[in-house]
């Protein structure tokens, strides 16, 4: 038959701390601790299996009730003790544990047991009148709110629950008296108040509190296991994409008291500093007080030791000179369990009249910063391997400490006033604009600001660039201001509906309140949330974090693909180089052009309709072309460095005003009007899927031979230099193997044409984009051509799925909230379609070419859990914007241990 209650206690346990699943959380450690010989107080565990069968059938599986009396029987004798006894009343409390902690969501109740019937024996005992009427008074509290009220499904307004009315009681009797502490209160005034409270109870819940220890028992075991279906169990768990299936287990164990005097005391700790990650003992306590009382915060609690005391607290005794022996034992009982856990530990104890009892112990959360340190430091201290390290670390931690945050306790107290979504991440804060213009210029007068817009556009970019923060009310996580700010590591929300933008009169209304010009508001990219005002902003400086410098060499210790980066500029590549980038995945050459230098070189050549105007216009842009590529070329020097062709739709490029339209005319030597009309002749009602790519290489040939050329040019001066260059040419939205055979022939007559004018002899290479699915297909004939392939799977899974990347915002969250898809594919690649397809691609590809490099350029290059697919599909690289170089390199390594 199957066991239904798990017993712990004098050192040995039924279960362990691998049945988290039955037994949750708590009741897996209390088990451990207790087989551990700690001293646990004893107790027994009913499993999550019976939660689930009674949350069904809503009765207990046959033989439970049994179990649950011998259990208790066991108890008893271990404590000298029994439950619901006149003389020698054993006490308990009941429990709640989920698998995963749910902190704050599910119920505990204290002192279960005490009756008319076991309080005169229980008095006699301890001699402490005080004391019993404290528990008694702490019961009823918790017993009212938790049993008779929010498991029977009430729900009172906001406020007016049972405990809140009893807590007014208690402010009554503490007025009344004039003191503000509990503690203050004496057993006369317990009494009365005990009184008051059942008095209370029988009025609003038209019942009276339960006077036999049994009954509470089982009150309170049916309220724990209903706890897990209240509202705020359910929302939680949808938002932690907890299972509504696992149910929660029951923990039923003695009553330790840290509330019968001043050699009694109750804390939490952590092993370690859960904020900066260090390696001290970090906690709290209070004198004469139960559990609840310490996280309660009904009063301010003591540092644990000295080390822990800081301006606030330094007047308060520590627990380290308070009771010196106790600290001692504890400080043992901590080393003890991390190194069984080999992890930071969150702990519970009680002191009863100077014993230490432990009460729970689990893997302590911890923030960014400090699951960092720990991580390297636990390595050096021998505690765990350097793989354990790795893994520890979520990637999302290491996003923390690269950006300056938001200062939590400001935010805190702000309220959010938008939320879109997460794009940038990192904290930033400025006044709102909302031109791109007015951005710089406010910027050049040394104002920060805040660059607000529907959505961005290229012609946006110097305003982007200027900006602390970028808002958009449209747009999802791969549209143009997302791409650009994640690029820079700059703060940014996209897709933030909520916004009212009314771009010519300057002026956002949110939530019916209208921000002008020059309005301050703060933004939290890290979870897109929008704040009023300026708030507090932390920096963080990586060159001299030595907690991340360790935890990267040991990442690229372990991780086989490479890292390179997605960079278009001298700047961004060194920045790259810094966050530890092998090489450039993808340079793309159209941002190049929006200077206003070269705009009008590059139109000339849009609008020319025949050869020799665009030639002369082409070879405009040349010498601007080879001076890009040498800075970027030399910045990444001896890395590789994959220059993509020009790619994007032309009309990109021509969305004139007035006048430009003018000047551009003037400059043609043509009339506006005909100008227009080729503009107009421009126009695609499919851009994405129209003339672009390589499509504008074959039918413009001139413009493949310019920028070839201008890539040789500069390798062949910067070989002259004596530097190591390495370009790599990489032809875009290839789908059949002809295309690029053209491409091909034109970059390699070029470079022969460079190498013979220059006499300078250099390497490189030619190589495609594979992003359409038939290139995927075809691969195998592809690769005849191709020396790299490089998957670019933004267009892959634009293809692939038909979705348009810069429009999937208008039904992406309705499909992922019906569960329609589970993320957005342009974030995390959709690894069972758009994956199959890119594992064929290269599967087809080395069989042509064995040795064939292959990475991804993609936004996915960046993403965790696509580079775990990119792992075990077996690519050498993965390419991601800079400030994602460090996550991706962590990523990797995880990946690599993960799939050993
Ligand atoms: P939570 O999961 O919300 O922390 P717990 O079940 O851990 O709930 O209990 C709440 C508080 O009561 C904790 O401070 C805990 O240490 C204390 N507590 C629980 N059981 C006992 C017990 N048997 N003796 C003394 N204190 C207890
Ligand atoms: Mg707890
Ligand atoms: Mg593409």
């Amino acid at each position: 038959m199957k066991k239904n209650v798990y017993f712990f206690g004098d050192g040995k346990a039924d279960g362990r701390a691998t049945d988290k699943n039955l037994l949750g959380g708590k009741g897996a450690n209390l088990a451990e601790m207790t087989s551990l010989g700690i001293p646990v107080p004893p107790g027994f565990t009913i499993t999550t299996d019976v939660c689930v069968e009674y949350l069904k059938q809503d009765t207990y599986p046959q033989g439970m009730e049994q179990e649950l009396n011998d259990a208790l029987a066991g108890v008893e004798k271990i404590m000298g003790q029994k439950f619901g006894d006149s003389e020698n009343p054993l006490l308990v409390s009941v429990r709640s544990g989920a698998r995963q902690s749910m902190p704050g969501m599910m119920e505990t109740v204290l002192n279960v047991g005490l009756t008319s019937g076991t309080i005169p024996g229980l008095i006699k005992k301890t001699g402490n009148e005080r004391f019993v009427y404290d528990a008694y008074r702490r019961l009823i509290m918790m017993y009212s709110d938790v049993v008779m009220e929010k498991a029977a499904g009430i729900e009172p307004p906001n406020g007016e629950g049972i405990r809140n009315q009893l807590e007014e009681l208690m402010d009554a009797m503490k007025e009344k008296r004039d003191v503000t502490l509990d503690t203050d209160l004496t057993t006369d005034d317990l009494k009365s108040l005990v009184a008051q409270f059942k008095e209370k109870i029988s009025d609003v819940l038209g019942k009276p509190f339960p006077d036999n220890a049994r009954d509470q028992l089982l009150g309170g075991i049916e309220a724990v296991f209903r706890s897990w279906n209240g509202k705020r169990a359910i929302s939680y768990r949808k938002i932690e994409n907890i299972p509504h299936e696992w149910g929660t287990a029951v923990n039923v164990q003695t009553m330790v008291f840290g509330n019968m005097g001043n050699s009694s005391a109750t804390g939490v700790a952590f092993t370690r500093n859960p904020a900066t990650g260090e390696n001290v003992f970090y906690g709290e306590w209070l004198v004469n007080a139960q559990g609840e009382d310490v996280v309660a915060g009904t009063r301010t609690p003591n540092p644990l030791n000295e080390a822990n005391k800081t301006e606030d607290t330094q007047h308060l005794a520590s627990l380290e000179t308070a009771m010196p022996e106790v600290y001692q034992q504890l400080v043992t009982i901590r080393n003890g369990l991390e190194k069984h856990y080999h992890d930071m530990q969150d702990i519970e104890f009680t002191i009863q009249e100077g014993r230490l009892w432990m009460l729970q112990t689990r893997n302590g959360k911890r923030n960014g910063v400090a699951a960092i340190r720990m991580a390297g430091e636990m390595v050096e201290e021998g505690l765990i391997d350097k793989a354990t390290a790795i893994m520890r670390v979520q990637p999302k931690q290491l996003d923390e400490i690269m950006h300056p945050m938001v200062d939590p306790k400001a935010e805190f107290k702000a309220g959010a006033i938008a939320k879109g979504l997460p794009a940038g991440p990192g904290g930033g804060t400025g006044q709102i604009v909302f031109t791109a213009d007015d951005a710089e210029n406010w910027a050049k007068d040394g104002k920060q600001v805040i660059l607000v817009r529907n959505e961005t556009s290229p012609e946006d970019v110097h305003g982007m660039h200027a900006a602390e923060a970028i808002l958009t009310a449209k747009g999802g996580m791969t549209s143009h201001a997302a791409l650009v700010a994640r690029g820079w590591g700059k703060c940014c929300i996209v897709g933030c509906s909520a916004l009212q933008i009314n771009a010519k009169a300057k002026t956002m209304i949110v939530g019916g309140k209208t921000f002008k010009e020059g309005d301050w508001i703060t933004l939290n990219g890290t979870i897109g949330k929008v704040y009023e005002g300026k708030l507090n902003l932390i920096e963080p400086d990586l060159e001299k974090n030595k907690d991340y410098q360790i935890l990267m060499d040991i990442a690229d210790e372990l991780r086989t693909l490479k890292i390179r980066t997605n960079a278009d500029r001298p700047e961004d590549a060194q920045q790259a180089r810094d966050f530890g980038a092998q090489g450039i995945g993808l340079c793309r050459t159209e941002h190049m052009f929006f200077d206003p230098e070269r705009i009008l070189a590059m139109r000339e050549m849009i609008v020319a309709e025949d050869e020799t105007t665009r030639r002369k216009a082409v070879m405009k842009l040349l010498p601007f072309q080879r001076a890009d590529f040498k800075g970027i070329l030399a910045a990444m020097s001896p890395f590789p460095v994959t220059i993509r062709l020009l790619d994007p739709p032309l009309h990109e490029f021509v969305t004139l005003d007035d006048g430009q339209i003018t000047e551009l005319a003037n400059e043609l030597g043509i009339t506006e009007n005909h100008l227009r009309n080729r503009v107009s002749a421009l126009h695609e009602s499919n851009p994405m899927l129209g003339h672009r790519g390589c499509r504008l290489g074959v039918a413009y040939p001139e413009i493949t031979e310019m920028q070839a050329r201008a890539i040789f040019e500069a390798t062949a001066e910067l070989t002259k230099e004596g530097k190591t260059v390495f370009p790599e040419v990489m032809v875009p939205l290839v789908g059949t193997v002809t295309e690029l055979s053209n491409q091909n022939a034109i970059i390699n007559q070029m470079a022969a044409d460079v190498k013979a004018e220059t006499g300078v002899n250099f390497e490189y290479m030619v190589g495609t984009m594979i992003e359409l699915p038939r290139a995927c297909v075809t691969a195998d004939e592809i690769a005849k051509e191709a020396e790299f392939f490089s998957f670019g799977t933004n267009d892959l899974t634009q293809t692939t799925y038909g979705f348009s990347r810069d429009d999937i915002g208008g039904f992406l969250p309705i499909y992922l909230d019906e569960k329609i898809l589970k993320n957005d594919p342009f974030q995390s690649i959709d690894q069972n379609g758009v994956g199959e397809l890119v594992k064929m691609g290269v599967q087809k590809g080395r069989s042509t070419k064995k040795d064939l490099k292959i990475g991804v350029c993609g936004e996915h290059g960046g993403d965790p859990d696509s580079i775990d697919f990119f792992h075990r599909a077996g690519l050498n690289y993965v390419s991601c914007s800079p400030y994602r170089v460090p996550i991706a390199r962590l990523a990797a390594a995880q990946a690599a241990i993960r799939n050993k």
